[in-house]
């Protein structure tokens, strides 16, 4: 870093003024040193010599040489003192604060190495000291001064550091942290595959994120990190909760809504691909609805038949009663072959555009006849007419050692039953061994009895026709078969229906 270049440059600096400071005072002591045996040296030797030759002024100029001599020695002495003890160690400052005291930096860079290549291999990921070190020259006594060890233990107390994760992000914004590449690839494609469960794979022709999805390399906290599994199930499904079903014998996709009180379109949606027609025993459904964070789109192409409404065209006939209308042709639906692209969120469909499409067959419409005729009065005729289409599969009077009090017509379910005569309807509802029933009173006595029926189109206090359609055939109460069963009452009695029809 630049800073630290710049630092070491000054230091750099620092230390040749040092050295320049301290040749030149070993120069200087020399000097003095050389000096001062040569002064000796005439003392012994040569101090007659001198005397006589300059007299009193040698003796002063002696003494002045003694003196700065001295003051020099003891200077040299101060200073070779002052530079053996003064400066000689650093001080680690971690964020501006020290934390220990070394002899040189190089071994607190060595140890803050080794700190570092330990943190990653526990991590088995690239590591970043996130505070900050610095280094701040010193004084300090032997003693106080660490290394090895114990300088790594001071060093690993006060420091913190982050690790190179990967982080998923949709649209710019930080989804999921995981421990590295591979495992946050691995959380997207169990994202895609998840969703794209119920999309044809052949016929996929675009497959893309609804978002702009991104893995990043980042150094982070180590605690932000997210178990892989957990981090595919939140992803998909937006929470960490987690709650599911299982499916026991009976139990319909309907059953399993009521249970857990979710809508039936929650409970598809929370489990994407699941056919609810096709759930098995023990198969588990979610019960969550997915919010996903990150959305697969796909574009599917897709040829399928389509059918074709038919429309319904109106006649008139004066054969039929006002009430009443008559399908003279059924109606049959068209088909074509439509082909479409599917545009599908997260598997279910939010758009379908229409490329092409080609009639098959085209529809038939339906015929109905409506009647124009003026339908009789509401009231009894006096005269009777058969109730139903149908075979007689049983007459009136003893059968099998009982009494049967009416007719039994077989006929397929859903044949209209009609009133044998015009009347009032005196009971619609189930009874006993009838099951479906009408009665109906005509006056004068005479009440009839239709039984078993499927449908019943008419209620207590209706005033009906001779002839009017009351209800279908049908096989309810004790009965062995679709069939009406038909009693016509004389002052409470059955009688004999063969009697009164044509
Ligand atoms: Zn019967």
């Amino acid at each position: 870093m630049g800073g630290d270049g710049e630092y070491q440059k000054k230091l750099k600096q620092y230390y040749n003024h040092l050295n320049k400071k301290a040749s030149y005072w070993l120069n200087k002591s020399k000097e003095a040193i050389s000096s001062l045996k040569l002064n000796r040296i005439f003392s012994k030797f040569n101090i007659k010599q001198i005397f006589s030759d300059k007299k009193s002024n040698i003796k002063i100029v002696n003494k002045k040489r003694f003196i700065i001599t001295t003051v020099a020695l003891v200077a040299i002495c101060i200073i070779a003192i002052y530079f053996s003890f003064a400066n000689n160690a650093f001080a680690v400052l971690v964020n501006g604060v020290e934390v220990a005291k070394v002899k040189d930096t190089k071994i607190a860079e060595e140890v803050l190495s080794a700190l570092k290549q330990g943190f990653e291999e526990m991590n088995d990921a690239a590591v970043e000291f996130t505070n900050q070190i610095s280094y701040k020259k010193i004084n300090a006594s032997k003693k106080e001064l660490l290394e090895g060890k114990d300088l790594e233990e001071q060093l690993k107390k006060h420091l913190d550091y982050e690790v190179k994760c990967a982080v998923i992000y949709a649209d710019d914004k930080p989804i999921i942290t995981l421990k590295n590449k591979a495992e946050a690839e691995s959380v997207l494609s169990a994202v895609e595959e998840y969703f794209i469960k119920s999309v044809e794979p052949e016929n996929i022709k675009e497959k893309s994120y609804a978002e702009k999805v991104e893995i990043r390399e980042e150094f982070t906290d180590i605690s932000n990190v997210i178990d892989i599994e957990d981090a595919k199930n939140y992803v998909i499904k937006g929470t960490s909760e987690v709650r599911v079903h299982k499916v026991e014998a009976g139990e319909s996709f309907w059953s399993i809504s009521r249970k857990y009180n979710i809508s039936l379109d929650d409970l598809e949606k929370a489990n994407p691909g699941t056919n609810p027609e096709r759930i098995q025993i023990g198969q588990e459904l979610n019960l969550v609805v997915p919010k996903p964070l990150i959305s697969i789109k796909t574009v599917e192409e897709a040829t399928y038949i389509e059918k074709i409404p038919y429309e319904q065209k109106l006649e008139l006939s004066s054969s039929l009663y006002k009430d009443q209308t008559q399908v003279r042709i059924r109606g049959e639906y068209g088909e074509k072959e439509v082909k479409a692209e599917i545009i599908k969120i997260n598997g279910i469909e939010s758009d379908r555009i229409l490329l092409s499409e080609k009639v098959i067959k085209e529809p038939k419409a339906q015929i109905l006849v409506k009647g124009t005729k003026e339908p009789p009065p509401k009231k009894g005729t006096g005269t009777f007419s058969s109730p139903a289409r149908g075979t007689i599969t049983s007459r009136y009077g003893y059968r099998w050692g009982r009494q049967h009090n009416g007719i039994d017509i077989a006929a397929p379910i859903g044949t209209p039953v009609k009133a044998a005569d015009g009347g009032e309807v005196i009971f619609a509802g189930t009874s006993g061994s009838y099951g479906k029933l009408i009665k109906i009173d005509h006056g004068a006595g005479f009440v009839t009895y239709y039984g078993h029926l499927s449908k019943i189109n008419v209620k207590v206090g209706d005033k009906v026709y001779k002839g009017q359609t009351i209800g279908a055939v049908g096989n309810t109460g004790r009965s062995t078969g679709p069939h009406l069963h038909f009693e016509i009452r004389k002052n409470g009695s059955p009688v004999n229906p063969y009697k009164y029809l044509p």
